[in-house]
């Protein structure tokens, strides 16, 4: 393969990608040991000369070569090993071998060290040897000889200005850098390993500010793109704002006045709106969909699946329809002819709402005059479905309201989502009672059974959340219809439904029909219902095998409950014996009903990779700083990014540059 073509495979083309190339840790080769007093269990460096190599053939083929009070084994071996010891035999000369030193049939022994031939007196390397990251076919010595060349020929300028270094108590770029390729002998080999030493914590700075600086610019670039200024106090919505049907409270007040107010710009929003599962976040959505249909425009509202772009449907039907607004809801179940009347009336401009899933950014969707996009559960669309549906606006750029009950932690708003204005919704409508939440094990599932029955001879409702099986959705449809024949039998008399993600969209319907009707007592599913499905009389979820789900998850899933004016409970059925990381996540949704307090500990857990979804497809993942770890970091680099830009927007162009460079287009596309 062409080195070039090898190196991309670690990501690495520029210069600057080769000197950011950063070593994954470092051997001791600086000092040279004896082999007979080398110890154990350490790698060491030790030189010996050469006496004699063969290949022999039991108990394996393998390469020996001996040495002066040294012995080297390799299994695997090029024939040209061979050769090149039997040189060194010839010529006197000495092999450097790096790697730990056993005691061994023939005394001192290596198993495959990693070695070098030598001449008698040949220096010793005065700095660390830099272990990288590496992968097939890319041999560390031809890595590190590019890395350091590259290294070596770069000026490794600064881009921050002295005055911010100095208030940071930054350490000079250049010299970071070069320090973690080639530390000197002594220096404090914790601090590099844990990441905690200056030189790192400079380039975890510079990477967490080219990040904010980055977003900002995105932000202010948006600011000069149009939009349509939409009324925030048109006819319908001061009509519909006068007749809520439900009080707001006053966390939606909120949400709902930043939302108009930046709609009333002719500047697109971009706006993410977040709120717990239950907080009411639809009729924010509502609101704002009002303003563009005010503005004599379109809006559209964009859901993950089927069944809550039926829910939003309704709702917005219930809510909009008898102010004479027209709806249209594109979905799975349309003939075709349906279809086309559906699309006609988007297209010519009749339609002022549209609701659907994704299906509303395929190809011939078109709008008359698109200027408020909606998408809810945002983290569940990748980037490209988002940016395609804001490609549909025609002239001007639509209004973004993105909603997400995925709660996210501080410092990812801080860090992923800097670049979006962000409302929270941090109040539940009035009435509901906590979930109380009880961890079982699933030995007692017949005392389960018997509080299934108990609540359904009130009236109440029950969901029963089959098992997630990892990696396959098959698996989990198969599970489900076990389940459902298996509690069909145990619970007789009850009226027992399925749901699940293979049903078709009118079965899907169907059966939520069913069940919102109350003609369903028992609801058997997968985890499609985990997103906004509405349910206020269902007030028993039993989640079985929850060890297998994920924090966010089971968070979701409990908040579908807990909406009526019944005390809801969630029981955690678990098989054991579970994992310590099983036990702490059940821990933490036992104990916690707050989804912000649950993010938090998810991403303590398990890192961002959960929250940000889709995004982190087009966004650069943090390669060096870690959101938890660095916190104190992050919350630096944003002040600084601030006083930079105002102080030296120069600088902090160079810096962005340096650090994003090719990758900032397709960040902000
Ligand atoms: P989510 O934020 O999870 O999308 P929804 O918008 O679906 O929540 O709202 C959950 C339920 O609460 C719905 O039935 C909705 O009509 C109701 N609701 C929303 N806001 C209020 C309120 N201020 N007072 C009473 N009920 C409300
Ligand atoms: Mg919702």
């Amino acid at each position: 393969m062409r080195s070039a073509g090898k190196f991309e495979k670690l990501g690495l083309r520029s210069s600057f990608d080769f000197v950011l190339h950063l070593p994954l840790r470092y051997e001791d080769e600086t000092a040279l040991t004896a082999p007979q007093s080398a110890p154990q269990g350490r790698p060491v460096s030790v030189e010996a000369k050469v006496l004699k190599a063969q290949v022999m053939y039991r108990p394996s083929r393998q390469l020996i070569v001996h040495a002066e009070g040294l012995c080297l084994r390799f299994f695997n071996f090029y024939p040209s090993q061979l050769k090149q010891f039997q040189r060194a035999v010839e010529r006197g000369q000495l092999v450097r071998a790096y790697g730990e030193v056993r005691a061994g049939f023939f005394g001192a022994e290596m198993a495959h060290p990693r070695y070098r031939i030598v001449s008698e007196g040949e220096p010793l390397p005065e700095t660390l040897t830099p272990i990288y990251p590496s992968t097939a076919g890319v041999s560390q010595a031809e890595l590190r000889s590019r890395v350091l060349n590259e290294l070596d020929s770069s000026q490794l300028l600064d881009t921050l200005p002295a005055p911010l270094k100095c208030s940071y108590k930054l350490k000079d770029f250049g010299e970071s850098v070069r320090l973690l390729h080639r530390p000197p002998p002594g220096i404090e080999l914790a601090a590099l390993a844990d990441r905690t030493h200056e030189a790192w914590r400079r380039m975890k700075f510079d990477e967490l500010l080219a990040q904010q600086l980055s977003m900002r610019f995105a932000h202010e670039k948006r600011k000069t793109r149009r939009a349509h200024a939409l009324p925030a106090n048109g006819a319908l919505l001061r009509h519909f704002i006068q007749n809520l049907p439900f009080k707001l409270t006053r966390a939606q007040g909120r949400a709902v006045q930043q939302v108009l107010h930046d709609l009333a710009l002719a500047a697109p929003m971009q706006r993410l709106l977040q709120g717990d599962v239950g907080s009411g976040k639809t009729i924010v959505a509502a609101i704002a969909c009002l303003a563009a249909v005010d503005g004599a425009q379109q809006a559209a509202v964009m859901a993950p699946t089927e069944i809550l772009s039926e829910q939003h449907w309704r709702k917005f039907n219930d809510w909009l329809a008898p102010l004479g607004v027209r709806l249209g809801w594109l979905h799975g179940g349309l003939t075709r002819k349906q279809k086309k009347a559906v699309l006609d009336a988007v297209s010519s401009g009749e339609t002022q709402i549209v609701i659907g899933t994704h299906a509303l950014v395929q190809e011939g969707v078109e709008f008359a005059s698109l200027a408020l996009a909606v998408v809810d559960e945002q983290h569940r669309f990748g980037v490209s479905q988002r940016l395609s549906l804001r490609r549909k606006a025609t002239e001007l750029w639509p209004h973004q309201l993105m909603m997400s009950a995925t709660p996210i932690p501080r410092t990812l708003s801080m860090t992923y989502y800097a670049d979006l204005d962000v409302s929270v919704i941090d109040e539940l409508p009035p009435g509901r009672r906590p979930v109380s939440t009880r961890l079982v094990s699933a030995e007692r599932r017949s005392e389960v059974l018997g509080r299934i029955r108990e609540a359904c001879a009130e009236g109440q409702q029950c969901y029963w959340v089959c098992p997630v099986i990892e990696e396959s959705k098959e698996g989990d449809l198969q599970t489900a219809l076990e389940t459902y024949a298996t509690l069909g039998g145990e619970l007789k008399g009850l009226r027992v439904g399925l749901l699940h993600g293979k049903l078709a969209p009118v079965e899907k319907a169907a059966v939520m029909d069913a069940f919102k009707a109350g003609k369903i007592d028992l609801l058997v599913c997968t985890t499609v219902i985990e997103v906004g499905v509405d349910v206020p009389n269902a007030s028993l979820m039993v989640i079985e095998s929850a060890e297998r789900f994920g924090l966010a998850q089971l968070h979701q899933l409990r908040g579908r409950i807990g909406r009526g004016a019944r005390e809801s409970v969630c029981v955690l059925l678990y098989g054991g014996p579970l994992s310590p990381t099983a036990r702490e996540r059940l821990k933490v949704i036992y104990e916690n009903n707050d989804g912000f307090e649950i993010a938090q500990h998810d991403l303590d857990m398990r890192g961002p990779g959960e929250y940000l979804g889709e995004r982190q497809s087009g966004l650069p993942m943090l390669r060096f700083a870690d959101l938890t770890k660095d916190a104190v970091l992050v919350e630096a680099a944003c002040t600084a990014a601030e006083e930079l830009i105002k102080a030296d927007p120069e600088a902090a162009r160079a810096h962005v540059e340096r650090w994003l460079g090719a990758k900032r287009e397709l960040i902000h596309a």
